[in-house]
């Protein structure tokens, strides 16, 4: 692994307990890995400690096959030769945009340096701006501006933390897109943060969830979507909810039953043996569930989102539980009204019930 952390905590003077907790990641050359996770899970912290900006309380960070952090020794960021590019594109007003994107690598003879600021523009997609001025450029422009002059040195390692926040959310997506495209044609390891799935699915090769300091998952965007690893990133990731289930064993066949009935020719299923009576929480995710007249459990649509193609209902059964459904946007049903719906669920993602006392915390 290029980037390697293992087991690493990262504590501030001030907090009784770390708030980046025995975390393990690895990533190859040229592969940009994505941390994603709500506001304060430890993103930023963890992103500061691989720069050299914290230091790590426990556990180590190795970058290039040496470690540069570790209890009682940290690597200075400079010589680490880590770039990062952050939320506010902080381009200087008062430069051109050619002397920004040179801020980094004025120690080259100044050709060298005009060609390597031509090269990086061009890979940004802004060949001969080197003449304009910051404020004469869009937000999504200066984003990549700050993109040009963070790779213009050649980091081994590039560290991105929320670089399209105070954009649109349409360019976000597209500028996501680009950004993985600029990284990929530099070839250059990068780790990336947001709190956007959207976003971290456009970028991420591979996709970390973090959660209170602590890494849940470690995965590339399939896996965490069809084969999360805790109710955490189930929850997360994707529109879902759970469904209280029961795994049974009927005539050799797995079936599991659900308040929508029994999900069966499912093609990947833990055993009734998994669970205390085969009980346990089944995943139904807004994709699982179809709409469909014919059906015999019905659901009230408690409220509806409108996503062009489709629309997101949320749905209430007579049991009580709650569903999500994604439904063509030409069915057009009112709230209120009861639809037939069913579970088309192949790989069959479970969890064990919570106790009581865990409840609360969901
Ligand atoms: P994220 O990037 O996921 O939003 P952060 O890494 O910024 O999370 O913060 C993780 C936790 O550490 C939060 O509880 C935050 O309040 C705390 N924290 C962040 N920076 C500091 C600091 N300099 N001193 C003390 N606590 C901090």
């Amino acid at each position: 692994m290029f980037l390697d952390l293992q087991h690493l905590s990262v504590r501030y003077a001030n907090t009784p307990t770390p708030v980046v907790r025995d975390i393990s990641l690895g990533l190859r050359t040229g592969d940009i890995g994505v941390l994603i996770g709500p506001s304060g899970c430890g993103k930023t912290t963890l992103l500061r400690a691989v720069a050299g900006l914290e230091s790590a309380t426990a556990g180590s960070i190795t970058l290039g096959g040496k470690v540069v952090s570790q209890a009682g020794l940290s690597l200075p960021p400079q010589d680490r030769q880590v770039g990062m590019v952050f939320q506010d594109y902080a381009l200087f007003p008062h430069l051109s945009i050619g002397r920004n994107v040179a801020f980094g690598i004025e120690h080259l003879p100044p050709a060298e340096r005009r060609a390597r600021v031509d090269e990086v523009l061009t890979l940004v997609g802004l060949p001969g701006h080197e003449a304009r001025y910051a404020h004469e450029l869009s937000g999504g422009q200066q984003q990549r501006v700050a993109l040009a002059r963070a790779l213009a040195p050649k980091p081994r390692l590039l560290l991105l933390d929320e670089p399209f926040s105070n954009l649109d959310v349409d360019l976000r997506e597209r500028l996501a897109h680009e950004v993985r495209g600029i990284l990929k044609a530099a070839q250059t390891t990068a780790l990336f943060v947001t709190h956007d799935q959207l976003e971290a699915f456009a970028v991420g090769d591979t996709i970390g969830v973090m959660h209170q300091g602590a890494l849940h998952q470690w995965d590339n965007a399939y896996t965490l979507y069809h084969r999360p690893a805790t109710r955490f990133v189930a929850e997360f990731i994707g529109h879902g909810v759970f469904a209280p289930a029961v795994i049974q064993e009927v005539a050799g066949q797995v079936v599991v039953q659900t308040p929508l009935g029994p999900l069966d020719n499912v093609t990947d299923c833990p055993l009734p043996s998994a669970y205390p009576n085969g009980q346990c929480d089944v995943l139904l995710r807004a994709d699982d569930i179809v709409h469909d007249d014919s059906a015999v459990a019905k659901a009230q649509i408690l409220r509806k989102a409108f996503r062009g193609a489709e629309f997101l209902y949320t749905l209430r059964l007579a049991t009580g539980e709650t569903v999500m459904a994604l439904v063509p946007s030409h069915h057009d049903h009112a709230l209120g009204e009861w639809i037939g719906i069913r579970a088309q669920v192949d790989h069959v993602v479970t969890f064990p019930k919570l106790s009581n006392k865990e409840l609360p915390t969901l």
